[in-house]
């Protein structure tokens, strides 16, 4: 027998970063701005609706494909913002979180040996799904540009589109650089698409978490001319609705892609959250006030904790949407954003992740650190207090 079990596609993956670096907050008491999850919870509409689908008796299977309420609320929730129309019947897939929904996508797309183009760094679970499907990445690297925003070069794109290229995977706004592509990008993206005839499956996630002061606002690629057809739109109500620990996220695209995505998702978990989808439908259907005023309050926590990281030091890439802040180390003396990140507790008693861990180039993210800041404002004051210390 082997000495290792565990198959041979997983074995590059480690303990994820997350693991490791919120043990190490609680061994050593730091503020933890590793993983990027709310200290708060959602709208009170929302966890009352749980709570009484809970004592209502909602407690058995839900249909596969997600309750009917549900589904229809994240089609007119599409409708709604993005102007895009999806069939409730058929068109849009409930998922255990926006991961089971990219897992799925992948392994229900893809071949062994069919190409995936992404975006580097990139989420974590990524690279998983596309080794599970026996496919390969083509990664496209993020570097931080003079305006102190991520940009890739077109040339890159280019190159990492081939006849085996099946599909793109877009996570737009981006975690962990904040970036939000912008119109330019995203035709070029759903150009390249086109010309290759290749699906796209889009993680957006932070699709309400674009800041006023962002170059563009969000833009969904399916939005696109000729990209509805090819595009399969993945959203989470973990992120829109600070409820990550419910594993609540959705699919929505042309009816083949839902079904072969459903295909491979029966199988993984079949249903799941029953009292938590009447719930997340009511959600979706909350007055614009309540997504404005997410969205304000995360833009006041980033401009606290930018304020912070600057004036300890830090070379900061300010982000235009998302959870996240990503900073340069090099001010700070960093040569290594994992050296770094693994000091940090003992130095000042604060969390944060290497960004190098989500390159295939390590180069690249090496000495760059994330830092949530979808916390409490007085979690993010004791942080930035703790962080001056290493000025
Ligand atoms: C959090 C996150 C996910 C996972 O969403 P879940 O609904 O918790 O599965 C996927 N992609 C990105 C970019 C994320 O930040």
């Amino acid at each position: 027998m082997d000495s290792d079990p565990l198959v041979r596609r997983m074995r590059p993956f480690g303990t994820t970063i997350f693991a490791e670096m919120s043990a190490l907050a609680v061994r050593t008491g730091a503020v933890n701005l590793g993983q990027g999850f709310p200290d708060t919870d959602g709208p009170a509409e929302m966890l009352a609706a749980a709570a009484d689908a809970l004592r209502g008796g909602q407690n058995q299977y839900p249909p596969g494909p997600g309750i009917p309420a549900l589904r229809a609320a994240i089609a007119g929730h599409q409708r709604r913002f993005w102007n895009l129309e999806y069939d409730p019947d058929g068109e849009v897939l409930v998922t255990a979180g926006a991961t089971e929904a990219i897992a799925a996508a992948i392994l229900g797309l893809c071949e062994p040996g069919d190409e995936v183009v992404c975006f580097e760094p990139y989420y974590d679970s990524y690279a998983a799904s596309i080794a599970l499907a026996g496919a390969v990445r083509r990664p496209v690297t993020l570097r931080p540009a003079d305006n102190g925003r991520y940009a890739f070069d077109p040339a890159d794109l280019r190159a990492a589109f081939g006849p085996r290229t099946r599909l793109v995977l877009l996570n737009s706004p981006h975690n962990p650089t904040g970036k939000v592509f912008d119109a330019a990008e995203l035709a070029l993206i759903a150009e390249l698409c086109q010309e290759y005839d290749t699906y796209a499956v889009t993680d957006e996630v932070y699709e309400h978490v674009v800041f006023t002061d962002a170059d563009s606002g969000h833009v969904p690629l399916a939005s696109l001319p000729g990209m509805w057809e090819r595009t399969l739109r993945v959203s989470s109500a973990g992120k829109t609705f600070s409820c990550t620990g419910w594993k609540v996220g959705w699919a929505s695209g042309p009816a083949r892609l839902v079904a072969a995505t459903m295909r491979v998702k029966q199988f993984l978990t079949f249903a799941g959250g029953a009292p938590l989808q009447p719930a997340v439908a009511v959600a979706l259907a909350l007055p614009d006030s309540y997504y404005d005023g997410f969205r304000a309050d995360l833009q006041a926590r980033r401009d606290q904790l930018v304020a912070g990281l600057t004036e300890a030091g830090f070379g900061v890439l300010s982000p235009e949407g998302t959870y996240f802040v990503t900073t340069d180390i090099t001010a700070l003396g960093g040569r290594d954003g994992m050296e770094f990140c693994r000091a940090l507790p003992e130095r000042c008693g604060v969390v944060a992740v290497p960004t190098q861990v989500f390159y295939d180039d390590a180069e690249a993210g090496r000495r760059l650190v994330r830092f949530a800041f979808c916390k409490r404002p007085e979690v993010l004051a004791e942080a930035v207090s703790r962080l001056r210390a290493l000025a």
